[in-house]
């Protein structure tokens, strides 16, 4: 969350119908009653990536294990370059990698060497096979080595014993690498978060199905599931459509409940009478602790808790559950999940377009990058003219851009926070 505090440092307000609270505060609430989930699994490296380890990984061996040569070339030992060059040695053998070298080092004799195959003790430098001459069974060198030139010494990389990674830390394919070169095969990774998606409305329909009259497609199911598909550390669990009637929401909540450490449900969370969700959700017992945030899109959001799963009750216009997924529910999510870094990635940008904006709020507008500025941020086209409900605006948007609160009027040239819309692994 640190990136975004400094940007949308608003202060609370009392509305005429309850507390208003900033996207910080809010995104805030839910990372404080998130908690890791504690369980965990072996799994083998190769389908580990992106999950999150369950504990600190010392090294068992040294990296690399033996002295080995870093150049096609040749071995030779430094008292053998005593008298003035250029030298003239004899080729006493040919090691490859993979391969040992038999005999004991005579000296003015070098080794035939390639890369990664192990230096014999008693050598101390490798020269490369540019700076050498191969005459016959002899091989020329003008210029002295270094003493260790061209060799990877045993441990220099890695000691064994040493921390090489920390509880927490995701498994990015270069740490899956350095696991594999400890002859690790598998890792203690944490559980998957499992994730409960519902779509409330009794409007939707699922896409590929005829639309009756008054009915829209659902547009946030595969959304929600779109943005989460990279997410190696998360496992959905899709309930589908469920109507607003309290009834079948409390059915599914409680469903969820017994099931998920999450449950994000789009959809009537605002307070319609045909909004359901809240009263469901106390059919449960559950606890809500957001309720009405400074943001645009996506004022009405929930979170609570059913016993011990969390509840992100977001907004049904899919803008709204766009942006409210992303600031709101996913850092608490990547928490459950045990990620460290569990906040929006903002980068600097700088505003290519004029827009009049509410004081006070902070507003999340799709934005198109249309070039760089002269210190390389991008600069960013806004699309849609503010309009909540457009898909289109979304589907065109290379990313989202932060309006902060305290700032009635953004202006050509102004520096707004941009975060990329890729995926949320
Ligand atoms: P609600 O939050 O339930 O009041 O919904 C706000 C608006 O978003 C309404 O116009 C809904 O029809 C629409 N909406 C709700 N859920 C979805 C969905 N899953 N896909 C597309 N639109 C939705
Ligand atoms: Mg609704």
């Amino acid at each position: 969350m640190k990136t975004a505090i400094a940007a949308t440092n608003e202060t609370c307000q009392a509305g005429a119908e309850g507390r208003v609270i900033s996207v910080d505060i809010a995104a805030g609430k839910a990372v404080a009653i998130a908690r890791t989930v504690r369980e965990t699994e072996r799994v083998p490296l190769i389908t580990a990536t992106g999950r999150i380890l369950a504990h600190d990984i010392r090294g068992s061996i040294d990296l690399p294990p033996f002295d080995n040569s870093a150049m096609d070339g040749y071995a030779v030992r430094l008292a053998d370059f005593a008298t003035s060059g250029p030298w003239m040695f004899s080729v006493g053998g040919r090691i490859a990698a993979g391969e040992l070298h038999a005999g004991q080092p005579a000296s003015n004799e070098a080794l035939r060497i390639f890369t990664g195959a192990p230096v014999p003790a008693g050598f101390d430098a490798v020269v490369m096979q540019e700076h050498c001459e191969r005459r016959n069974d002899a091989v020329v060198i003008a210029k002295r080595p270094r003493g260790g030139e061209n060799i990877r010494h045993a441990g220099e990389d890695v000691r064994a014993g040493d921390r090489l990674m920390a509880a927490g830390d995701q498994l990015s394919p270069q740490r899956l690498a350095l696991l594999a070169g400890q002859g690790v095969a598998e890792v203690e990774v944490l559980r998957r978060v499992r994730i409960g998606l519902i779509s409330t409305g009794t409007e939707l329909q699922q896409p590929g199905e005829p639309l009756g009259p008054g009915q829209i497609y659902n547009s946030n199911r595969v959304m929600i599931r779109a943005m989460l598909s990279a997410a190696s550390w998360a496992e959905i669990v899709d309930y589908g459509i469920v109507p607003d009637r309290r009834d079948a929401l409390a059915e599914a909540f409680g469903e969820a409940a017994g099931t998920c450490d999450v449950l994000v449900t789009t959809g009537g969370v605002s307070a319609g009478e045909e909004d359901h969700v809240v009263s469901a959700l106390g059919q449960h017992g559950g606890m809500l602790d957001v309720l009405k945030v400074a943001m645009r899109p996506g004022k009405p959001v929930k979170i609570g808790m059913i016993g011990s799963m969390l509840f992100a009750g977001l907004p049904g216009n899919p803008n709204a559950a766009l942006v409210t997924f992303r600031q709101i529910a996913l850092p608490a999510i990547r928490v459950i999940a045990g990620l460290a870094s569990v906040g929006p990635q903002w980068s600097a940008a700088v505003a290519g377009f004029g827009y009049e904006k509410r004081l006070g709020r902070t507003e999340f507008v799709p934005v198109r990058v249309s070039g760089r500025d002269e210190l390389g941020r991008p600069v960013l086209q806004m699309l849609g003219r503010g309009s909540s409900a457009s898909l289109m605006a979304m589907s065109l948007a290379d990313g989202i851009a932060l309006l902060p609160p305290d700032i009635a009027a953004v202006k050509h040239g102004l520096p707004l926070l941009y975060e990329a819309l890729r995926g949320s692994d």
